[in-house]
């Protein structure tokens, strides 16, 4: 099957999904993907505004995301340039300390279908711990602020962020490598890549 055509199918299967069928709202799958999209934001899950919206990235989250990438809302909007997957496609519902953790049973279920629909991408933007283990197994167990101030090791293919959640802020602030250093590489990267073909 062609990426065009693996890409089809999942665009209609992935939405039928009805695997969690305990989640607050409802199933809803939301992501983002396209056979020609160079860069990829492995996510967290949809939080319950984005849910609302009916799209990825919807929320204040989304415009500090945009700004980190150095990313307009139209190119961050385009399958074909920019896919987003989540580790949950369906907001999980909201306890005590924020949004619950991503669906268990979602990754299992379509990750590694969805990951290989996705031929042409070259940098992985790795958002939280979930999307971590995913896609840094290597450095499972280790705090983020570890991880991600040591980026250079994964650079150029994958790069760990924090969540651009605002309740991130604070972490921001104390790191201030991550906005004099590693943001400013990012773009140049992010940009050089959409460059190309
Ligand atoms: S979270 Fe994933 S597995 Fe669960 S219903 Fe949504 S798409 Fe299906």
């Amino acid at each position: 099957m062609t990426s065009d055509a693996n890409i089809t199918q999942l665009q209609a299967e992935i939405p039928a999904c009805q695997a969690c069928r305990d989640l607050p709202l409802g199933p809803f799958p939301l992501f983002q993907i396209g056979a020609e999209a160079r860069i990829l934001i492995a996510g967290q899950a949809p939080g319950r505004r984005t849910h609302l919206a009916g799209r990825v990235f919807d929320d204040a989250s989304g415009v500090r995301l945009r700004a980190w990438l150095g990313l307009d809302e139209a190119t961050f909007r385009d399958p074909e340039q920019v896919a987003v997957v989540p580790m949950g496609f369906c907001y999980p519902g909201t306890g005590r300390g924020g949004d619950l953790p991503p669906r268990a049973e979602c990754a299992p279920l379509w990750r590694a279908r969805v990951l290989s629909s996705l031929g042409k991408v070259r940098l992985t933007i790795v958002l939280g711990r979930y999307a971590q283990a995913w896609h840094l197994p290597e450095t499972v167990g280790l705090p983020l602020s570890t991880v991600a101030r040591d980026w250079r090791a994964h650079w150029p293919e994958r790069v760990l962020l924090p969540h651009p959640s605002p309740r991130n802020a604070g972490w921001v602030r104390k790191n201030p490598w991550f906005e004099t250093e590693l943001l400013p590489a990012l773009r140049a990267q992010v940009a050089s890549i959409l460059a190309t073909d």
